[in-house]
């Protein structure tokens, strides 16, 4: 090798070195710790047997528990003082009166405004009804009552556990999330249009991580998102060797799971994203051998890795300041049924950290377009927060029909909530 291509291959090197070097990584260079930050988590499991949400195929109540769930609570204060709280929840979804209740309460006992509470359900299949039906309406109600005040409480607690801290954002990739629709006004007859594998079909692979540290390299809570359904687990096509009523976070619930194991004394909570049309795959009985629960299992170590990775190839300081804003839109339908009012929050972290939360159970294409429209260095785009309400189409999904239209919103539903994103903006930037 001669001098001068020695040369460059140092230079190369020592860039890569740079490129690489975050303060997280590098003690010399760790910024102050310029937050405050506490953090709580409860067991949610049902203690008794529940009907199970998300499949209407099911015959009979729960059985068992596979996995525990959890509610989780981080509280995060910037330097001016101002609070913001996100709960993550092991569930099928944050029914509008739940998240009402709870921001009231929060509002009333610990003066965090509306706006500045975030509550996401990552919408495990395998996690209890807590909607009345018939003949077991005593259960749900209980059940219902039961996360309202365990939210109140983490969100208490996360407040009161404040210690300095220090922030960083990051972005990992993973890529078990598939479009699961085939265009139904192209394909009406096609028995597999019903949630499919679609290769080429719309999908947003991004992984945020949102990371709090204190004085250890290691991050103390790890926030991290993905837009996917979390349905690797089926319910009456299981195999017959694997029990079918088991409670349980599926890949969600054994990402966070994972992640806990890797950090000790970490809590890592799971903010489920656009994720209306997306499946992972493979999934059910699909691989020769493995179980549906194995291979939940199997993508959420995938997906805990991909978190990993992105804090690796260099997680970012977030500055200590918290904006936030929160508004409905209506969401008109058509032949004059009734309109629903859809929560809209976004959050801004420093000028690092865009958060949009979407209600209810809206499809990738609201995560793209919102990236594109929104500049910052992390625009994290979550739904089924503070609202559980179905699924909730773009205009593409509205257009073509199809079971993410079933709600029957008019075709100017992406429009409607475009709008509410850009009306909300100025507020915190
Ligand atoms: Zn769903």
């Amino acid at each position: 090798m001669n001098y001068r291509r020695r040369t460059m291959l140092l230079v190369c090197v020592i860039c890569l070195g740079l490129a690489s070097s975050t303060w997280a990584q590098s003690p010399a260079k760790t910024p102050p710790l310029d937050w405050k930050a506490g953090v709580a988590s409860a067991e949610i499991t049902p203690t008794d047997h529940m009907w199970m949400a998300g499949y209407a195929g099911r015959k009979k109540p729960s059985e068992g528990v596979a996995q525990p769930l959890f509610a989780k609570a981080l509280a995060l204060e910037d330097a001016a003082g101002t609070k913001f709280a996100v709960v993550t929840l092991d569930l099928i979804g944050v029914r509008r009166e739940v998240r009402d209740k709870v921001a009231k309460e929060c509002q009333e006992k610990f003066g965090l405004p509306p706006e500045r509470l975030l509550l996401n359900a990552s919408h495990t299949h395998c996690g209890p009804e807590y909607r009345p039906r018939a003949g077991r309406e005593a259960e749900a109600i209980a059940y219902q009552a039961r996360i309202e005040q365990t939210m109140v409480t983490l969100v208490g607690k996360a407040l009161e556990s404040r210690q300095p801290a220090r922030l960083a954002y990051a972005k990992g990739r993973c890529g078990f999330a598939m479009n699961r629709r085939r265009n139904y006004a192209l394909s009406p007859e096609d028995p597999l249009a019903n949630r499919a594998p679609t290769f080429d079909g719309p999908v947003d692979h991004e992984v945020p991580v949102l990371a709090v540290y204190r004085e250890a390299k290691t991050p103390e809570v790890l926030v991290f998102g993905y837009a996917c359904h979390n349905t690797t687990l089926a319910s009456v096509t299981s195999p017959p060797d694997e029990p079918k009523y088991l409670f349980n976070g599926d890949y969600a619930g054994f990402a966070q799971e994972r992640l806990q194991q890797l950090y000790p004394g970490a809590t890592a909570m799971f903010v489920n994203g656009c994720s209306g049309d997306q499946n992972p795959y493979p999934r059910h009985s699909e691989v020769p051998g493995i179980l549906p629960l194995e291979l939940a299992k199997h993508h959420g170590h995938t997906l805990a890795l991909s978190v990993i990775a992105g804090l690796n190839a260099g997680g970012r300081p977030v500055e200590p300041a918290i904006r936030a804003t929160i508004g409905d839109v209506e969401l008109t339908r058509n032949a004059d049924k009734p309109s629903h009012q859809y929560p809209v929050q976004l959050v801004q972290l420093g000028n690092q950290l865009t958060l949009a939360a979407l209600g209810s159970e809206t499809t990738v294409d609201y995560s793209l377009r919102i990236k594109q429209e929104i500049r910052a260095p992390l625009v994290w785009v979550a739904a089924y927060s503070n609202d559980y309400s179905g699924y909730v189409p773009s205009r593409r999904v509205a257009v073509e029909g199809g079971y993410e239209a079933a709600n029957d919103f008019t075709i100017d539903v992406e429009d409607r909530i475009m709008g509410k994103v850009r009306e909300l903006l100025p507020a915190i930037r």
